[in-house]
C-alpha cells in the first residue's frame, strides 16, 4: 500500500495533478478505506475498481483530474452526484476543511451505507452530508453552491445543476451517452451568463434518474 506516493509521482509527472490543494488531499485521504476489503491491495493502482451494485470507484488520475477542472477552495460548500464509495467526497471534504461542506447524492440505498461507513472510518462525516435520492435533481435543500461535481455520465446538463449553482460557481460533469463522454466544465458567471467548456474524453458509469439516461430514451 506504499505506492500511494509513488501514484502521486506519477500523476505530476504526467501534468495531471498541479495544484497544492489536490495533491495534499489525494496524498492524506486512504483510499484503500473506499475498496472493497479483498480490493485493498489494488488501491493505489491507477484503475477503477468495482464497489458492487454494477457501479465502481474512478480511477485516481481521473478523480486528480476533476478535481483539478472543480478547482474547490477553502469554506466551498459543493454538491457531488454519484456518492459512489465516498472517495471524490473525502478528497472535497478534505480540501474544503472544516469550514466548508460537502453534499452528496447516491441513487442506490447500499452504496449511502457503503459510503458513509468509509467516511466515518476515514473522519470525514462531519463534513459531509450524504443524501440517498435521484441527485440528477440536484439537491434543493442545500442550494445554492460554489461547486457541483457529477462523477456518473449524463446525456446532457441538468438545468437544475445550472440553477444550484451560485454566481461564479463551476459544474463539473462529463456530458455524452454510453459509449464516450466529454468532461464539460460549466461556468456561470456573476452576471449570471453560461459559459461551457469541453475538455477530455472519459468513460463514467451512466446517470440515471429524472434527467438521466430514462429520461433521454423516454423510458421515465
Ligand atoms: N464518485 C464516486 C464514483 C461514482 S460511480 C467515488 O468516488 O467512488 C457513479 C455513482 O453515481 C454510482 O454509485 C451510481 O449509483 C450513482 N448514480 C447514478 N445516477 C445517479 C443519480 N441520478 N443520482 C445519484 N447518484 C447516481
Amino acid at each position: 500500500m506504499d505506492n500511494k506516493e509513488e501514484l502521486i509521482k506519477e500523476l505530476i509527472r504526467s501534468g495531471i495533478l498541479r495544484s497544492k490543494k489536490v495533491i495534499d488531499a489525494m496524498l492524506k485521504v486512504p483510499r484503500e478505506l473506499f475498496v472493497p476489503e479483498e480490493l485493498r491491495k489494488y488501491a493505489y493502482l491507477d484503475t477503477p475498481l468495482p464497489i458492487g451494485y454494477g457501479q465502481t470507484i474512478s480511477a485516481p488520475h481521473m478523480v486528480a483530474l476533476m478535481t483539478e477542472a472543480l478547482d474547490p477552495d477553502r469554506g466551498d460548500r459543493i454538491l457531488e452526484v454519484g456518492t459512489g464509495s465516498g472517495y471524490q467526497a473525502a478528497i472535497l471534504a478534505e480540501i474544503v476543511g472544516p469550514e466548508g461542506h460537502v453534499y452528496t447524492v447516491e441513487i442506490i440505498k447500499e452504496l449511502v451505507e457503503f459510503a458513509r461507513t468509509n467516511l466515518m472510518r476515514a473522519g470525514y462525516l462531519d463534513r459531509v452530508t450524504i443524501i440517498h435520492g435521484d441527485g440528477s435533481l440536484g439537491y434543493e435543500e442545500a442550494a445554492p453552491y460554489d461547486k457541483i461535481i457529477v462523477t456518473a455520465a449524463a446525456p446532457r446538463i441538468p438545468q437544475p445543476l445550472i440553477d444550484q449553482l451560485k454566481p461564479g460557481g463551476r459544474l463539473v460533469i462529463p456530458v455524452g451517452d454510453f459509449h464516450i463522454q466529454y468532461l464539460t466544465i460549466v461556468s456561470k458567471e456573476v452576471d449570471g451568463r453560461v459559459r461551457y467548456e469541453t475538455s477530455i474524453p472519459c468513460i463514467f458509469v451512466p446517470l440515471v434518474g429524472k434527467y438521466g439516461v430514462r429520461a433521454s430514451s423516454g423510458l421515465t
